[in-house]
């Protein structure tokens, strides 16, 4: 195994990087490759490439069994699939949509795409989530919608959130792209709130290349939106929804989900190893904290989140750098935070000192099908050698900066 001893020997400063190839944060999980030609096969031979057919029909009911929910809509994207449900969930004539701004990066545009104003909500610190206290403070008389995000790591308060929702009479949807393996006390994850949102992008957690879907028990919901990504007409071609996209989810597509969730069980059981060699070794590198999942639940273990503590001696901005160098693509965790980004369209003015300081402190390790263990003893080792080293580093970088 390589290893690094020697502050002359890192990239930053010149060497050869630690890996040949990258190691990123991205999943790509990579299902069985005859089980996607077989499911492909489906629209193949009926010569039927879209619009609900073979695999697309398949995937939308065992996607539904799988989150024990009545109805499952696909669409091209997560994306659409949140504008398109944004769209019809939220209340008319009120414009205020309350997310967090500790979050997904592209979700106050998906709002923009929905024509509601971001309502920048506080989150809570041991979740990294949104909680029915956060949200509550921003509610008023314009809130239209309010989304729970679940975090990268563990579930958002769902029963909270739930509850809140009901008291005020506002419509709940939930992104839980990242967590669609998770359970809770009273159910699968998929079956809370108005709607849930999924996504299938090669990243996620199934792989479908590109796709999302969203999952309700509300029939008249289900009907409105499967229409709103069909162009906004009916199966008589009768326009239902004024809002229509050409959202679908391609048969292609669907069949790489099919065989994804096929492969599911034995993925979590790579996931839970790459986790569990990663929990072992980071317990004895000073100043980094592994977010743990919560082990009762069903969880994924996908993500690898780790937290930077005080006796960290680098900065996050730099540790990345050097870790980037070494093809070791770790990430900030959602920074900058929503509320501080520069953005064209309407939003409410938010100050979330909370959010602000905990986007400084937390990064993805990586993680997906292309980490070995093998790979994962070289990341921690070369993390331990950034620990030891650190002071070297400072002056080197230091020295650096005054060229
Ligand atoms: C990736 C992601 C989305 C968007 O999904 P796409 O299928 O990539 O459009 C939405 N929310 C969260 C939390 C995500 O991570």
């Amino acid at each position: 195994m390589l290893s690094k001893t020697n502050v002359e020997e890192l990239a930053i400063f010149g060497a050869n990087s630690l890996f040949s190839t990258p190691k990123s944060t991205s999943n790509l999980v990579r299902p069985d490759f005859e089980t996607f030609l077989s499911y492909s096969k489906l629209f193949y031979d009926q010569h039927r490439y879209i619009n609900d057919h073979a695999p697309v029909e398949l995937l939308e009911q065992r996607l539904a069994d799988f989150h024990q929910v009545d109805f499952c809509v696909t669409f091209c994207s997560g994306f659409w699939g949140l504008a398109l449900a944004m769209t019809a969930l939220a209340l008319k004539g009120k414009t205020e949509i309350v997310i967090p701004s500790l979050t997904y990066r592209r979700m106050a545009d998906i709002a923009a795409w929905a024509k509601l104003k971001p309502h920048f909500c506080e989150v809570e610190e041991n979740s990294l989530a949104a909680n029915a206290e956060t949200v509550g403070r921003c509610i008023n008389q314009n809130t239209a919608l309010i989304v729970g995000v679940h975090p990268v790591v563990n579930c958002c308060d769902i029963d909270g959130l739930v509850q809140l929702a009901q008291v005020r009479a506002i419509p709940l949807l939930f992104d839980s792209v990242e967590s669609p393996f998770e359970s809770t006390l009273h159910g699968k994850v998929g079956s809370f709130g108005n709607a849930e949102c999924f996504s299938l992008h090669a990243s996620k957690l199934l792989n479908g290349f590109e796709g999302g879907y969203l999952t309700t028990n509300d029939a008249i919901l289900a009907r409105q939106l499967a229409s709103a990504r069909t162009f906004g007409v009916d199966e008589e071609d009768r326009v239902t929804v004024s809002y229509g996209l050409n959202a679908k989810m391609n048969e292609i597509h669907a069949a790489m989900a099919l065989a994804s969730l096929d492969d599911l069980e034995s993925q979590i059981s790579r996931n839970r190893q790459r986790y569990f060699t990663y929990q072992k070794l980071l317990a004895s590198v000073p100043g980094i904290r592994l977010v743990e999942f919560l082990e009762t639940p069903p969880t994924s273990y996908k993500n690898i989140v780790i937290e930077f503590l005080a006796e960290w001696p680098l900065t996050r901005a730099d540790t990345l750098k050097i870790l980037n160098a070494e093809k070791i693509f770790a990430r900030a965790y959602y920074s900058p935070p929503l509320h501080r980004k520069q953005m064209t369209y309407a939003h409410l003015p938010a100050s979330l000192p909370l959010s602000d300081l905990l986007s400084e402190k937390f990064a993805l390790l990586p993680c997906g099908h292309l980490v070995t263990c093998e790979d994962i003893h070289q990341i921690v080792e070369f993390l331990s050698f950034l620990y030891i080293s650190a002071d070297l580093i400072k002056n080197r970088l230091d020295g650096n900066n005054e060229m």
